[in-house]
């Protein structure tokens, strides 16, 4: 019997889901054997850069703790398990540095090498993929030119790093990784910068060059307030076209929940209901719903969540604007106000999210109803996946005390520096190696919400059926499969239906091998 030859191409936590899911399918197939290239240039494996275990510790993870498990099936240890042998403990509704859950995860990958099944062979090529490329029936993996059978692309942010972009005197292309490219040559202490986007990069960047260069921020009742290291920028100006902030994720232990968990029941079984109407779209049966429970969760008369959603995203927030919503969005948070139109639609987009992710996932809907998705999605991105309070707490207390300043959101004045804190786009436009030169060849196609198109198992859907072999999970299909840009391994089950599909093909080429 010959060995089934699989490459996983990029290995951040979905390629480490991957390849344990892989595993555990092998495992169940011991008299099958397999040979598992996995390419990743970074040096921790399932970090990725994005959890690079170096990174400064200001940089936090955008959900709690106690939410974060690379395992299924209790097969290992949740993040809150394993951070019990670390100094400092770790409490379930913590949102603690993306370095220490990098540690966690890397920590994973490796636990997945030393676990794997006799029947699998491992082998790690620290590199960078310039190319897939189709040859007969197997996929050809460049630089090395190594030949496999099956081929898993979980290449992620890619270059979202801009790491190829003309870094300038005044000009740097992307903050990551942060200790490369905001250094105090890069960005002087007491220069003026400019910051293209107003959400979490934004933020990342703010804190890197304030309490990142020594600056200390002390919490009392009244807020933070913020003692300088004389070594951050005079000015830090985000500016963005809609000039609309995100909101403050709620501190767990502070805030009460309006409703509780029945109530959350009732909504999400009439949602159901909805869902399995053969023409339900997003535009005219969803969003209405969600509107509507939305107004239930406050009790508001029926038509408040859609107007006050209507006049936000009409809204370019002027400086005064945005002071007020991130105060509001703050004391939400912080269980000292009462909940606004805001929270609730959040809370509603969050609690629905995973019957939203089944119904749009790998769905082609109308062009308009994909339109108006996109923008809604758009804005809920900012009200519902925000930062930590915390993060909201310093940013206000540094505008207040000037060293950000909302006064140049339309991105005209002047500045020593200019940092670009955006994130590339997910989804199809803009691709880089090796996806591009997959998509030039015509062996993936795009979907009408800008995802690269895959079905159930994670497989390339061309425009004329699968692309035998090849497959993508990850940032990369945003749009054909909903919200997996995320830690998360329980929202969608691509990494488990993928390696069930490796294996099951494996039995059946092996079936079909003649005797010796
Ligand atoms: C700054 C930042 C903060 C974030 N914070 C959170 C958060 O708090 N919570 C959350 O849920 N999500 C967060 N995210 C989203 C994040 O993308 C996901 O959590 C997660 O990293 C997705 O995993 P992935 O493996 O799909 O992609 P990635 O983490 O991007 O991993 C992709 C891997 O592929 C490798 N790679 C790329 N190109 C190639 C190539 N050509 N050849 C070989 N290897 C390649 C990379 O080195 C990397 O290791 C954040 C994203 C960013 C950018």
């Amino acid at each position: 019997m010959s060995d089934t030859e699989i490459a996983i191409v990029g290995c951040g936590p979905k390629g480490l889901y991957a390849l344990d899911s892989l595993c555990e399918a092998a495992r169940r197939s011991p008299q099958h054997c397999f040979t598992v290239h996995i390419f990743e240039p970074s040096a921790h494996p399932g970090a990725g850069p994005i959890y690079d275990p170096h990174q400064p510790e200001v940089l936090l993870m955008n959900f709690p703790a106690g939410l974060i498990n690379a395992w299924t099936g209790g097969r290992g240890p949740s993040f809150l398990e394993w951070a019990l042998r670390s100094p400092k403990p770790v409490d379930a509704g913590d949102y603690v540095p993306r370095a220490h859950v990098g540690r966690y995860l890397f920590w994973s990958f490796e636990r997945v090498v030393a676990q794997a099944p006799s029947n699998v062979r491992l082998i790690r090529h620290k590199t960078r993929v310039d190319a897939v490329t189709r040859n007969g029936d197997r996929w050809h993996i460049s630089p090395q030119n190594i030949p496999v059978d099956h081929v898993l692309i979980t290449t992620g942010h890619q270059d979202g790093f801009r790491q190829s972009a003309t870094e300038t005197r005044d000009h740097i292309p992307s903050p990551f990784p942060i200790d490369r490219r905001l250094t105090q040559t890069a960005v002087p202490p007491n220069s003026t910068v400019r910051c293209k986007g107003f959400a979490l990069t934004f933020i990342d960047t703010m804190l890197a060059l304030t309490e990142g260069r020594g600056g200390v921020f002390t919490l009392s009742a009244t807020g933070y307030t913020y003692t300088s290291s004389g070594q951050e920028p005079r000015r830090i100006a985000p500016f963005s076209r809609s000039g609309r902030p995100m909101r403050a994720k709620v501190e767990a232990a502070l805030f009460t929940q309006p409703k509780d968990d029945a109530f959350w029941d009732e909504r999400r079984a009439e949602l159901s209901h909805i869902l399995r109407a053969p023409n339900a779209t997003f535009t005219h049966h969803i969003w209405p719903a969600f509107l509507s429970f939305s107004d239930q969760v406050l009790g508001n008369p029926s038509g408040t969540s859609a107007d006050f959603f209507t006049h936000r995203t009409k809204t370019t927030f002027t400086a005064d604007e945005i002071r007020q919503d991130l105060r509001i969005g703050y004391d939400i948070a912080m269980g000292r106000r009462a909940q606004d139109s805001a929270w609730a639609l959040a809370e509603v987009w969050r609690r629905c999210y995973p019957q939203l992710i089944n119904w749009i996932s790998h769905r082609e809907i109308a062009p308009d109803d994909a339109l108006h998705f996109r923008q809604i999605a758009a804005e809920m991105e900012r009200l519902a996946f925000g930062p930590p309070a915390q993060n909201i707490g310093k940013l206000i207390t540094l505008e207040q005390g000037g060293i950000v300043s909302f006064d140049h959101m339309s991105g005209e004045a002047a500045a020593d520096v200019t940092i670009n804190a955006t994130i590339l786009p997910a989804g199809g436009a803009e691709l880089a190696a090796p996806l591009d030169g997959l998509l030039r060849d015509e062996h993936l196609s795009i979907g009408t919400l800008g995802g690269v198109r895959v079905d159930k198992n994670a497989h390339a859907v061309t425009r004329d059926g699968i692309a035998k072999g090849l497959s993508i999970i990850g940032r990369a299909t945003e749009g054909c499969v909903l919200g997996n840009d995320t830690l998360s391994r329980s929202l969608h089950d691509l990494p488990e239906n993928w390696a069930a599909a490796v294996v099951q093909n494996a039995r059946q080429s092996n079936a079909l091998e003649p005797s010796v």
